[in-house]
């Protein structure tokens, strides 16, 4: 019920950040959504919000990295933090964003929880093993969220289960609980509301 009251009220884009200098004020604590390229994350975010166009539904390789802050109302700052994996970004883009992330990551005290979004065909790949690593480092809790759970069979979802629980193990800032999802059909985002409601 907390959940549905944070999401359900009014939330805001506020700004997107390219430097530690724009951060806003550490006031209240936060929560990010970290993934890989087109793993749903838009689509997640506007699921948890109950937005439809709030976060940018397609993120390009071009399109500055940017560190997005939405504000809930009397909640958390929802944090996205952009796709990584795109094999074609320039390298020079890619080390100014993997700086920021860890800058942002290490130095933000205010920041409770990271939610990593997983393809549930996928499981985990080397390319989210770094991330992995940063956060482990970071000593920033995360949690696996696994994104698109309408594509596969209960079989299938078991299997990919077992082999995220498999990766995480290897990590010591990761949250045992994965939470699976659906943003097409609603599956998971109730449980994820409540999840981030808890958080203090
Ligand atoms: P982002 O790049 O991580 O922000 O990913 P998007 O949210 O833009 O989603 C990428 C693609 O996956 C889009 O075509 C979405 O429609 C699709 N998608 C996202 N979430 C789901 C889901 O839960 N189920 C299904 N079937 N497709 C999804």
């Amino acid at each position: 019920e907390r959940g549905r009251l944070l999401f359900a009220a009014q939330v805001l884009f506020l700004k997107g950040v390219v430097a530690m200098a724009g951060l806003p004020p550490a006031d209240r604590i936060e929560v990010c959504f970290a993934g890989r390229s087109n793993v749903g994350k838009s689509s997640l975010i506007n699921a948890l919000t109950g937005r439809k166009n709030l976060a940018r539904a397609s993120n390009t390789p071009g399109r500055t990295q940017e560190i997005n802050f939405f504000t809930t109302e009397g909640g958390p700052y929802l944090v996205d933090l952009p796709g990584y994996g795109f094999a074609e970004a320039p390298v020079a883009i890619v080390k100014k964003w993997q700086a920021l992330l860890k800058s942002y990551l290490s130095g933000r005290a205010t920041l409770r929880r990271a939610f990593v979004l997983i393809d549930a065909r996928h499981g985990v790949k080397a390319v989210d093993e770094e991330i992995l690593q940063l956060l482990d480092r970071s000593a920033v809790t995360f949690q696996a969220v696994l994104t698109k759970a309408d594509k596969i069979s209960k079989a299938e979802l078991e299997r990919v289960i077992e082999q995220v629980k498999g990766a995480l193990a290897k990590h010591p800032a990761a949250y045992p609980e994965i939470v699976v999802t659906s943003s097409e059909k609603g599956e998971g985002i109730e449980t994820l509301r409540a999840i981030i409601a808890t958080l203090e």
